[in-house]
């Protein structure tokens, strides 16, 4: 055992996990030591040889491709590729190694790799240096290829106490991990508003990101604990400081259990405004919280999700349906507000784009893929217009930035529901239609998007990320990304009043409105509906029960006069010292 170690981090997830450290480096594909027997030997060479030789077949598929696509002179860059998997010299050294070691072929593959390319690295010389990058694509493509067959080395195999350690994590592997019960995550990059820790905030797995070399720091099996609250991560904790976590378990428990008693309780200010707190739902489990925690519907449900778990395949309109009914069942007697899938960026669309883009989360992402192929997306939309037959469901378009979107959707849904009509399905023909503000852009021009559409749903993850020009995945510039930057509220404020104006409702389902402070200032700016992880939704309705929303309203303009985030924070904890103080002076008379 080493000597205990503490690490600082963002914490993105709340809760504690205390468990065993599993590393993971995802910048390749994710890699696993597994341990076989002397009689599974001969099975894994064999599964060695079979994964090489599939993943041949695939770069030869990718050579032709690129003959026909790009010419000969840069198709024979695979050529060197297709050679190296049939190198005798490099498949016989992972071979040996599954002999000598008894490890899986994924493992074996990984370690000579890495071997290999040590040795080129100290080779001055161009040309091999070059091969030292052939190997590595290669090795990744037959890693690939392995875990495509890897029945036998699935995430099942995880031992159940066992906290992610990672490098960076897809949201897809989010999901994978969170199902295989793992019970918490530290990892290197993210955010607080990364898709990765949104994923780990709906499974409810406490989670700290932003932790700078922490893969170099933790061997596999080390003892660990990720404290979500705090962001900090503790290595080799000694029986002392697991005896206090323990403790700090319990009491978190406690405090969620209070929570849960404002399931019945209204969401009203002491001077009766009424606010709407909904539930943001990535994954088809996560209804199963939208009424414990007490939510008014679901704000947004990100379809994007079910594509993502079915990737490659496509989900069918059946499947379609037969989730968006259990949304909207879930929401009753409240509305569902589904989003069509927000799919690019870097959210996995690899069937639906033609190319790799250069800059992603700039490029054909949200509606301007959904309108680019809408051979695809017209699955989505029959099954959208057929589940309105079964409640309240509102439609929601993902990171518009002009009217002409808009309409060319609306052109696309007409289209779709004379299809439907011409076949005699059933299906609901006015569904309310809205936008997320997630562009700056659309932002500006909110007043002129409110005579288009009949909601606003405020995306600040995005809107952020595009005002501040800070990547919402990057810990580099983390500190960069300010929500009470005073842009930011003024943006806000003019797409609350454009709204309001027009007569349409407005809400806020970004990150923003799951943190208390953050949601109060906004019910003072005006806004009457947040959408939220619905863990959060109790603490937020008892801090608001407990203000005035005049005070809010108050608040809101105090913190607009502001020059800067920092002193829109502290005005922000100023009078957050004062409610507090009150409170207890309040409580302090009545008892
Ligand atoms: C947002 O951008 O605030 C949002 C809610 O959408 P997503 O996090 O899925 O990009
Ligand atoms: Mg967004």
């Amino acid at each position: 055992m080493g000597d205990m170690q503490v690490l600082r981090g963002m914490g993105v997830s709340g809760g504690i996990a205390v468990g065993r450290a599993v590393c993971i480096e995802t910048r390749v594909p994710d890699v696993y030591r597994i341990p076989i027997t002397e009689d599974q030997v001969e099975e894994e060479v064999a599964r060695l040889y079979d994964g090489a030789r599939r993943a041949r077949y695939e770069l030869q598929r990718t050579r032709d491709k690129a003959n026909e696509d790009l010419g000969n002179e840069l198709a024979a860059i695979f050529d060197a590729h297709v050679l190296l998997l049939s190198d005798p010299h490099f498949l016989g050294k992972v071979e040996q190694r599954i002999r000598k070691l008894l490890v899986n072929a994924e493992w074996a593959v990984h370690k000579t790799a890495e071997e290999l390319d040590d040795r080129f690295a100290h080779l001055d010389d161009a040309y091999i240096r070059e091969r030292s990058e052939d190997l590595t694509d290669v090795s990744r493509h037959l890693l690939r290829s392995l875990q495509g067959t890897a029945h036998h080395h699935d995430l099942s195999e995880l031992p159940p106490d066992v906290i992610i350690v990672a490098d960076d994590l897809t949201p897809s592997d989010a999901i994978r991990l969170g199902r295989a019960k793992v019970l918490g995550f530290a990892i290197e990059s993210g955010g607080r508003t990364s898709h990765t820790t949104i994923i780990a905030r709906g499974l409810n797995l406490p989670a700290v990101a932003g932790l700078a070399g922490v893969i170099g720091a933790v061997a596999d099996q080390a003892s660990i604990i990720v404290d979500g609250e705090t962001g900090t991560v503790i290595l080799h904790p000694t029986p002392e400081v697991l005896e206090q976590y323990e403790v700090r378990k319990q009491e978190l428990d406690r405090r969620d259990s209070e929570f849960l008693e404002t399931r019945e309780l209204g969401a009203v200010t002491t001077d009766g405004v009424e606010v709407r707190l909904m539930a943001n739902i990535d994954l088809p489990e996560e209804v199963g919280e939208v009424a414990p925690f007490g939510a008014c519907g679901i704000g947004l449900y990100r379809s994007e999700f079910l594509y993502i778990e079915r990737s490659p395949h496509l989900p069918t309109e059946d499947e379609h349906l037969e989730t968006y009914r259990h949304m909207i069942e879930a929401a009753a007697p409240h509305p569902a507000i589904i989003r069509t899938y927000d799919l690019g960026g870097r959210k996995l669309a690899r069937e639906m784009m033609a190319t790799e883009e250069e800059n992603p989360v700039l490029g054909l992402r949200g509606i301007r893929l959904t309108l680019a192929r809408q051979d695809i997306f017209r699955t989505q939309i029959r099954a959208l217009y057929r589940a309105g037959v079964y409640g309240d469901l509102w439609v929601m378009l993902p990171l518009v930035s002009t009217v002409d979107e808009v309409r060319s959707f609306r052109a696309f849904a007409d289209d779709v529901l004379r299809e439907l009509e011409q076949e005699g399905v059933p299906f609901r023909r006015d569904i309310r239609l809205g936008v997320m503000i997630e562009v700056p852009a659309a932002a500006m021009i909110a007043d002129v998007l409110a005579r288009e559409v009949d909601f606003f749903s405020i995306g600040t993850n995005d809107l952020i990320q595009y005002s501040m020009a800070v990547d919402r995945n990057n810990e580099h510039v983390a500190s960069l990304y300010q929500p009470l930057h005073p842009a930011i509220l003024r943006m806000l404020r003019f797409v609350i009043d454009s709204a309001r104006a027009a007569g349409i409702e407005v809400s806020l389902c970004g990150e923003m409105a799951a943190d208390p402070r953050f949601a109060l200032l906004l019910i003072g700016m005006g806004m009457r509906r947040l959408s939220m992880s619905p863990r959060r939704i109790p603490e937020i309705k008892t801090w608001l029960r407990d203000i005035s929303a005049s005070d809010l309203a108050a608040l809101a303009d105090g913190c607009l006069a502001h020059s800067t985030a920092a002193e829109v924070q502290r005005h922000l904890d100023n009078f957050f010292e004062c409610v507090v103080s009150r409170e207890a002076r309040e409580r302090a008379v009545r008892n």
